[in-house]
This record gives C-alpha cells, sequence and structure tokens, in this order.
C-alpha cells in the first residue's frame, strides 16, 4: 500500500467496525445560533479509549501478520495514540509498549497502564519519544506504531468520514483538528472521492500552526517549544506521507486562540452537557467565532477526543 484511497478506508472500516462505537452526531441550537451555521458535531468523545485514535491503532494491529503480532508492539505517544494502542492491544491480546514524555498527564498514563500495557518515560519533545520507541523497537524486536505517518493508521481514522457520509446526505464542509494530520488526511481521501463538493478545513491552535504554516509554505514547517492546552495537537509538523495528502485536498487551515480553545470546552459542558478535550473541541472554537467561510452553512465539527484532567479543566475554567 504505496498510497491511500477511499478503497482502503473501506477495508479498515471492514477490518475494526466490530470493535468501535459508531459514534453519533449531535446538534446544538445554541452552537447554530452563536455561528450563524447549522453544526452537527461527530462525537468522537464518545469513543472507546476516549478518541478517534483507536481506529487508527486497530486498523494497524489488525493489518499485521500473526508473526508480527507474536513478536508485540511499541509506540511513542504523549497521551491518546498510546491510550488507542493499549487499548487495542488488550482487545486483540497483543503485548504493547508506550513512550510517554516525563511530562505526560496523569489521567492518559493511569489509562494506559489501566490496559495493561507497558510504560517508559523519556524525554519530553514528540521527537525524543518517537526516536526512544524506535530503538525499543529495534532491540525488543517489537513492531514501531507511528501515531499518525502510515496509511494503516491514516486509513483506520478516515473512518470517521465514512460514517460522517454515511449518516448526513447534505454537508458543505468538514472541520478537522490537525496534529500529524493523520486525521484529516484519512477523512479527506474518503470524503473527496466519495463526495468531491464538500470542503475539508484543518483547524489548529495558533499556539501550535504547524500544518498551517506548511500549508501557506508548501512544504512541512516544523515547530519548537510548542505551548498550547491542546496537548493532541502539539506536533512538531504534519508528517512525510500525511503532508501532500493535505495539499491536495485540505480547502484551508484555520486558526484558533487559547481562549477560544477554553470557552469552546466550557461551551460543550455547559451548553450540550459533553466533557470534549481542547484538542477535540478546537473545531467548535473555529465556529463559534467565525472562523469559518460563509459560504458553508451545513458543517461538520469532528469532537477528537474526551481525555482530560481534572487539573487541566481547572486551568480551563480560569482562561474561559
Ligand atoms: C491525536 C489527536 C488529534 C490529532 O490527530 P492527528 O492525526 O495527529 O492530526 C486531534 N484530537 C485528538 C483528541 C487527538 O488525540
Amino acid at each position: 500500500m504505496n498510497m491511500l484511497t477511499a478503497k482502503h478506508v473501506e477495508q479498515a472500516y471492514e477490518r475494526i467496525h466490530s470493535y468501535v462505537h459508531k459514534t453519533t452526531i449531535l446538534t446544538s441550537k445554541t452552537l447554530n445560533e452563536v455561528s450563524g451555521l447549522e453544526i452537527f458535531m461527530k462525537a468522537e468523545n464518545f469513543q472507546k479509549s476516549g478518541s478517534f485514535k483507536i481506529r487508527g491503532a486497530l486498523n494497524f494491529l489488525l493489518s499485521m501478520d500473526e508473526r508480527e503480532r507474536e513478536r508485540g508492539v511499541v509506540t511513542g505517544s504523549s497521551g491518546n495514540h498510546g491510550q488507542a494502542l493499549a487499548f487495542a492491544g488488550k482487545m486483540l491480546k497483543i503485548d504493547v509498549k508506550v513512550v510517554v514524555p516525563q511530562d505526560a498527564s496523569p489521567a492518559k498514563v493511569a489509562a494506559i497502564q489501566g490496559y495493561g500495557a507497558k510504560l517508559e518515560r523519556f524525554g519530553t519533545s514528540s521527537t525524543e519519544r518517537l526516536r526512544r520507541a524506535q530503538e525499543i523497537s529495534e532491540q525488543e524486536q517489537r513492531v514501531f506504531v507511528p501515531p499518525f505517518d502510515h496509511y494503516w493508521i491514516m486509513a483506520g481514522q478516515g473512518t470517521v468520514g465514512l460514517e460522517i457520509l454515511e449518516e448526513l446526505d447534505e454537508v458543505d464542509a468538514i472541520l478537522v483538528p490537525c496534529g500529524g494530520c493523520g486525521l484529516i488526511a484519512g477523512i479527506s481521501t474518503y470524503v473527496k472521492e466519495k463526495r468531491p463538493s464538500v470542503r475539508i478545513y484543518g483547524v489548529e491552535p495558533d499556539q501550535s500552526n504547524s500544518t498551517y504554516l506548511s500549508f501557506k509554505a508548501g512544504r512541512r514547517v516544523e515547530l519548537h517549544n510548542i505551548q498550547t492546552i491542546a496537548d493532541g495537537l502539539r506536533t512538531a509538523s504534519p508528517g512525510e506521507l500525511t503532508f501532500p495528502i493535505v495539499q491536495r485536498y485540505v480547502e484551508d487551515v484555520l486558526l484558533v486562540s487559547e481562549r477560544e480553545i477554553a470557552q469552546a470546552v466550557v461551551f460543550l459542558l455547559e451548553r450540550c452537557k459533553i466533557l470534549v478535550e481542547p484538542s477535540g473541541a478546537v473545531t467548535v472554537a473555529a465556529a463559534m467565532f467565525g472562523k469559518v467561510p460563509s459560504k458553508n452553512k451545513k458543517v461538520v465539527a469532528v469532537l477528537s477526543g474526551g481525555n482530560i484532567d481534572k487539573q487541566r479543566l481547572t486551568e480551563i475554567f480560569a482562561m474561559s
């Protein structure tokens, strides 16, 4: 598989659908009023493991051969990918090791260990822990599972797009959070092949705007020392494999501020009664704060995850 097509996303869905939730699509009258749009929220915060990342992790593990599965897998992750891989490994009885940053959030660490995965703390940057995970892969003969830059991962994440089109006949645009761009690469590949009229927008924190900068520059731009409350989007740059897909299919990348993200998290709690982590709320922030071009009326906002610490939630209330 040296490119990604809608067919790969369909095959991924065949592999994983019996293991994951088909998450609900929510609407909010207040959000429609505030944004002037008709918003449909794809609630992956209710997904198993607390984020969409279980989709890519399962597709990866189910695509490996028997001998690879016996050797086990390893990854480096600040949270949701590690948590998802640990959960997927538990379901499929595959041994998982996760390298997390020294300052990883306690809730995510507890969840990874709760699913029975082995855990190692190393460094603070994504580059450091991915390098460490690759080292472990060689030393322990484990298969390295990248967080976004692999077609099996992208195909799994793309099943979010498949479920959206299955549910909604009329869609003008889909808003997708961007970290390493596995999610948006998968969704956009499926949606643009199946319904080319749908516009795909990436959304990023303005404090972690590597996809925005790369998209505008026409080449991958790398950032250092990223600070944002959206911890799932603190990626140094879009992937080598994901970025060309972003360039091909994505309409534009929208930016939101830290305060806008915090206000979206609080809005979703107060008005919609749902807990969405900052990385998952950037899409609603973009809609609430007028970032979505007005030619779009029916707009899907992907709520990518719901994993959040008590401490971070307190910070968010203070910021909003
Ligand atoms: C990983 C993650 C993202 C970003 O996904 P990429 O495939 O890295 O772009 C967005 N939201 C949440 C909650 C995540 O865990």
